[in-house]
């Protein structure tokens, strides 16, 4: 590999990472996010951000995460699989990690609120703790179809004391929930910060969420080496908009290990049927920046479907545009099936139940395993099962 290549460099002075990224947007919302890219660029090398962020990482959240060899799992399939425990953080998942980033960088910008949109809860329910940890106001927008869908999430928010903005318009989701989210936030910009859930929108947003998550690779990387002596052959990451598996490439971007991005084919290859924005996506625009995007015919955003909604985005991050263009890293998929069968497999053989976004990693995992015996497998485990356990069980049952 050609180590010279400079994969881990932040984007350029416009949000670019080589054609990918950006910020399409109206001069005056783009003069505000500018503010919040100056202001994190002084902050993220900040001694005492820094001690602060890393304080809440470990005593509140539960960081370093382990890196656990799953015996039961590799001895089954003949490959050395080893999970990085990401859904033992507080809250369940990766989300924490950025959460508490933008809420702590929030603070230092001296803003009383932050606002934010969610699909299926999980970046609401995160956002909320971590406004609730640092006083601070929520407003997260939600469409009125989520909202009725999650109402576990929805509760939890509302108890964590967030105001859930209901979004009537268009399909009433998430792509929605963005768009209004953008609009409140260009009327409160003076009192109020824009805090994404994945390494998607307009610039600076893929590069703050990435910092923010990098501390996976970083822990990862090292947990790796002191139990194995060496390190992985390839690290594999369910993909959404991308955060938890950039978060962990982040760690091996400049070693000789192979990087690989699972995405859902949810019921399919049809548009419509799957979120594999990579795979099947063709270059476009949404929320202000440029990625691989799912469309229709008539090049309209088509809509986006996995049997995990922490994975249906019509778009992805604009690294791992980048990273795929270079072919530093892999997008391959998983389809709802496969991952269901994960979900159950990793419970009884390792009694661990994952969740179902992250049971897409685990399964090709599985797959990988048994066509390249004793390679050494690291897989990114996002989150836990718990929210996914009545609809799996309304699903198998019926
Ligand atoms: C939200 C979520 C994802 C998908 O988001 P990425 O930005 O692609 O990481 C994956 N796993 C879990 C558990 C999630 O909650």
């Amino acid at each position: 590999m050609n180590t010279n290549l400079k994969i881990n460099v932040l984007p350029d002075k416009e949000g670019f990472f080589g054609s990918y990224g950006g910020q399409f947007l109206d001069e005056d919302l783009k003069k505000e996010f500018q503010k919040i890219a100056d202001e994190f660029l002084k902050i993220k090398d900040d001694r005492e951000f820094n001690d602060e962020l890393n304080y809440l990482l470990k005593h509140y959240a539960g960081r370093p995460s382990p890196v656990y060899y799953a015996k039961n799992l590799s001895e089954k399939y003949g490959a050395d699989i080893y999970l990085k425990r990401e859904d033992l953080n507080h809250t369940g998942a990766h989300k924490i990690n950025h959460s508490l980033g933008e809420a702590l960088l929030a603070k230092k910008m001296g803003k009383e609120k932050i606002i934010a949109e969610t699909g299926a809860g999980q970046h609401g329910v995160a956002t909320a703790t971590a406004a609730a940890l640092m006083g601070l106001k929520c407003d997260i927008y939600m469409g009125e179809v989520d909202i009725e869908k999650e109402k576990p999430n929805v509760d939890k928010m509302k108890i964590l004391g967030a105001n859930v903005v209901c979004v009537k318009r268009g399909n009433r989701t998430l792509k929605e929930a963005v768009d209004e989210a953008f609009c409140a936030y260009l009327k409160e910009y003076k009192t109020a910060i824009y805090a994404i859930g994945s390494v998607v929108g307009p610039h600076p947003f893929p590069m703050i969420v990435e910092h923010f998550q990098s501390v996976i690779g970083r822990e990862a990387r090292e947990q790796f080496l002191d139990l194995t002596g060496t390190l992985p052959d390839c690290v594999m990451a369910c993909v959404g908009g991308g955060s938890n598996a950039i978060g962990i490439f982040r760690g091996f971007l400049d070693d000789d290990v192979n990087l690989y991005g699972v995405e859902p084919l949810g019921k399919g290859e049809k548009i419509g049927q799957n979120a594999a924005s990579m795979t099947y996506g063709k270059d476009g625009l949404i929320h202000g920046f440029k990625c691989k995007l799912l469309q229709d015919e008539n090049g309209n955003v088509a809509d986006a479907y996995s049997i995990a909604s922490g994975l249906d985005y019509p778009g992805v991050g604009p690294k791992h545009c980048y990273l795929n263009q270079i072919g530093r890293a892999k997008y391959v998929t998983v389809n709802d099936e496969e991952a269901l069968n994960a979900f159950f497999e990793l419970s009884r053989v390792e009694g661990i139940i994952p969740a179902l976004e992250s049971s897409h990693a685990v399964a090709y995992a599985i797959k990988f395993a048994q066509e390249n015996k004793g390679k050494k497998i690291l897989v990114n485990l996002s989150g836990r099962g718990d929210k996914d356990v009545e609809f799996v069980l309304n699903k198998t049952r019926s």
